[in-house]
């Protein structure tokens, strides 16, 4: 499939407010400063190494869809790095507010944090983390795009992303449960049940947005006759977005606060819905950061929760998914997570025509919306498409309409290019297509 080339040069500049005023309270001491407590307090060896043993051979380049889209040097991830820590670093952080509002740009919405580049690199070179320790730069600076830093307030204020109020919270879960009783009139979604084996917890655009996830949800754990939860305060929203702006102290409130509502409920376990960003901040980002090695109370994603209830038998598939089906592997659930396989265990389970994209597993391309891009809101949308026309070239080229993406930002990002590129595909979560193909016990039904 040809997609049509990148328009971004004819573009006029994008105004975003958050950086625009963030840069114009700046000062050459303040940034300087503020440098140097991170390359000081923060950095460690582990810069100090990748910046040293980068030896710029450029193989990393054909790793990054924003190369591949674009074809040019400055989106090849150690570009990136070139025109932002490698500058800081090399002028021990006396750079200009303009030149900080630039690196905020490449940080946060010409990275995706994906560490595909990574598997690239001769030297496993982690330009996420690099471009990450940009993005913490630019917070502590008071400089980060305007939408994102609004999901990261909404973190610090309601320890939710979507500033959704308690009773609104508890409004939306009575909704759901009551819409899940026309399906199977026993049903409830329990509250603050305290020991229950799952605490089931969901991201912040679910009850906004998305809100027939929990619905589904509630029909899965019934019909497998799970013994679960839901908070009904503080510590339902298991995302973070202060983890993509660099408020790591946010950051590790949210993580903290999540895990401290499972540990007062006295679950035995946390399970987590389809999303990629917010199981990285459990597994790698947010935990390490709370000094946890591992997180204190077991955690996993919702596609290894629906592979261990098929292959224990206590969800049963009554009839397949004929549609032939393609499947994304999001990178923070496969490249950082190895859930790979297990996927592919669901989707042989539910459906009968699986076609693989290529590449695949820990070798996808991103869907250019994951590590907070997306989140970086309307101004940046049409950079965000231009940027991955290899993705609908990859999507194109299975030759399906169905797309499964276990993950939020995927979903999104996905759905931005298959309208853009005109692609006539739909994306589905696993929790759709089990909705249609499992079997729910007839003494259960309405
Ligand atoms: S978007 Fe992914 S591949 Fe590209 S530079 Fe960032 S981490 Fe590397
Ligand atoms: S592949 Fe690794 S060593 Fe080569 S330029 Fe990229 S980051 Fe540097
Ligand atoms: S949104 Fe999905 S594909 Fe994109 S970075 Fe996150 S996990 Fe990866």
């Amino acid at each position: 499939m040809a997609v049509p080339a990148t328009k971004l040069k004819e573009q006029k500049e994008i105004i975003d407010v958050g950086l625009e005023e963030g840069a114009a309270r700046l000062t050459y001491e303040r940034i300087e400063q503020v440098i140097n407590r991170v390359i000081t307090g923060e950095m460690a060896a582990r810069m100090k190494v990748y910046v040293d043993t980068c030896i710029h051979c450029g193989m990393c380049s054909t790793a990054c869809h924003y190369y591949l889209s674009h074809g040019t040097p400055e989106w090849a991830p150690v570009g990136k790095v070139k025109q932002t820590m490698w500058e800081i670093l090399e002028k021990k952080g006396r750079v200009s507010p303009e030149f900080i509002k630039r690196a905020s740009i490449i940080a946060s919405t010409e990275c995706n944090v994906c560490r595909r580049c990574s598997m690239y690199c001769p030297y496993g070179i982690d330009i996420a983390y690099i471009m990450a320790t940009v993005r913490r730069i630019c917070h502590l600076l008071g400089v980060t795009p305007q939408y994102i830093q609004d999901t990261a307030h909404s973190h610090s204020a309601t320890m939710n992303q979507m500033w959704v109020k308690e009773d609104e919270w508890i409004d939306t879960l009575q909704w759901q449960e009551g819409e899940a009783q026309a399906e199977i009139p026993s049903l409830r979604i329990p509250l603050d049940k305290e020991g229950a084996d799952i605490m089931y917890s969901v991201i912040g655009p679910e009850p906004k947005f998305r809100a027939q996830l929990i619905y589904q949800a509630a029909i899965l754990m019934t019909a497998a006759g799970v013994n679960w939860t839901m908070p009904s305060g503080p510590g339902w929203d298991n995302s973070d977005m202060a983890m993509f702006t660099g408020d790591f102290e946010t950051m590790g409130r949210v993580k903290r606060t999540h895990f401290e509502t499972a540990a007062n409920l006295r679950v035995k376990k946390i399970v987590m819905g389809e999303c990629g960003h917010a199981f990285r901040s459990v597994y790698d980002v947010g935990n390490r950061w709370l000094g946890w090695k591992m997180p204190p109370i077991p955690v996993i994603h919702a596609t290894q929760f629906y592979y261990e209830l098929l292959k224990e038998g206590k969800i049963k598939i009554a009839r397949k998914f004929k549609e032939p089906v393609t499947l994304h592997d999001p990178c923070n659930i496969v490249r950082g997570r190895g859930l790979h396989e297990m996927m592919r265990y669901l989707v042989n389970a539910t459906c009968e025509n699986f076609v693989e994209m290529y590449p695949n597993r820990e070798h996808n391309h991103c869907c250019c919306a994951g590590g907070g891009v997306i989140n970086c809101g309307p101004p940046w949308k049409t950079k965000r498409v231009e940027s991955n026309s290899t993705k609908a070239e990859q999507l194109a080229a299975t030759g399906v309409h169905i797309c499964i993406a276990p993950c939020h930002n995927c979903h999104g990002g996905l759905e931005d290019i298959i309208n853009y590129y005109k692609l006539n595909m739909h994306v589905m979560f696993f929790i759709d297509i089990l909705m249609k193909t499992m079997e729910i016990p007839d003494s259960l039904k309405a």
